[in-house]
C-alpha cells in the first residue's frame, strides 16, 4: 500500500515537471540530419496555439524558414542556435505573408540575416503592415547553401493568395507552411484569406509535382506522418460539397 501512494506521489511529481516542459514557449525538435523544427505559441481565443517553423544546418550558416510567431523568442532562437550548433543564421524565407511566418523578419534583418519572400508576399506584407523582407524573388526559385539546396514553389492560391511550399529534393522533406494542414486539424483553420475552391487544385499540383515526401510539415501541428497534403485536399474536399 505504502509503495502505491509513493508510486503515485512519483507519478503526480513528474507529471507535474513535464507538464512544465510542455509549456516551453521555444521548442526545438530533430526532424532528420540538418532539420529542425522549431515551435512558438500565441494565446487564440483562449487558447495557447502552436505554430511551427523550420531550419537547416549547412556549412556556410543556419537558414531559417519561417520566423518564431511570439516575438519573446526572436532573441531565444538565435540564442539557442548559436549555442547549439555553433553557427549563426545567414538566410530566412517566408511562406506568406501572416505574422505567424513574418513577424520576426524586421528583427532578423537588422541582426544580419538576408530576409526572403516572393515578390507577391512581399506586396501582400506592404499592403497589411506586416513585417517586409529586405529581397524578394520573382518566380520559383532554387537556393543553394553551403552543402544544401532547396527550391521554392508557388502552386496557385490556397490558405492565402501567396502561400509557397519549399522543396528538399535529397532529403525528401516538403515544407508546406500553412498551405498544409496536419493531419492532427480537424479543419482548414483561418480561412479569413483563403480561397478553398482554388486550394484544392494547388494541393494536387504539389502532389503531382512532389509525390513521394518522406517529412511533410504543416504550419500548425503535429508533423508525424507524411500525409498532411491528402489530409488538406481531404479537409477541402468536405468543406465544397
Ligand atoms: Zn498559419
Amino acid at each position: 500500500m505504502r509503495n502505491t501512494t509513493i508510486t503515485l506521489l512519483l507519478l503526480f511529481i513528474l507529471t507535474g515537471l513535464s507538464g512544465q516542459t510542455i509549456k516551453s514557449s521555444l521548442e526545438i525538435s530533430h526532424l532528420i540530419g540538418d532539420f529542425y523544427i522549431y515551435t512558438t505559441y500565441q494565446d487564440l481565443s483562449g487558447n495557447r496555439y502552436p505554430s511551427n517553423s523550420m531550419y537547416m544546418v549547412t556549412t556556410k550558416g543556419v537558414v531559417l524558414f519561417d520566423t518564431p510567431w511570439d516575438s519573446t523568442q526572436f532573441q531565444p532562437l538565435l540564442d539557442s542556435i548559436r549555442i547549439r550548433h555553433k553557427k549563426n543564421v545567414v538566410l530566412c524565407i517566408s511562406t506568406h505573408y501572416h505574422d505567424d511566418r513574418t513577424a520576426g523578419l524586421e528583427f532578423l534583418r537588422i541582426n544580419g540575416v538576408k530576409t526572403f519572400t516572393s515578390k507577391q508576399t512581399w506586396d501582400l506584407c506592404k499592403k497589411y503592415n506586416a513585417k517586409q523582407a529586405q529581397y524578394y524573388f520573382l518566380k520559383d526559385t532554387s537556393f543553394v547553401v553551403g552543402n544544401h539546396k532547396f527550391e521554392t514553389y508557388y502552386p496557385g492560391e490556397g490558405h492565402t493568395k501567396d502561400n509557397i511550399v519549399i522543396w528538399f529534393d535529397k532529403e525528401k522533406v516538403l515544407y508546406g507552411g500553412c498551405f498544409v494542414k496536419s493531419t492532427e486539424s480537424k479543419d482548414l483553420g483561418n480561412l479569413a484569406d483563403a480561397n478553398p475552391t482554388e486550394w484544392e487544385q494547388s494541393v494536387k499540383k504539389v502532389l503531382k509535382r512532389y509525390p513521394s515526401p518522406e517529412y511533410v510539415i504543416p504550419g500548425h501541428m503535429g508533423w508525424g506522418n507524411n500525409t498532411g497534403l491528402q489530409h488538406t485536399l481531404k479537409l477541402l474536399q468536405m468543406k465544397l460539397k
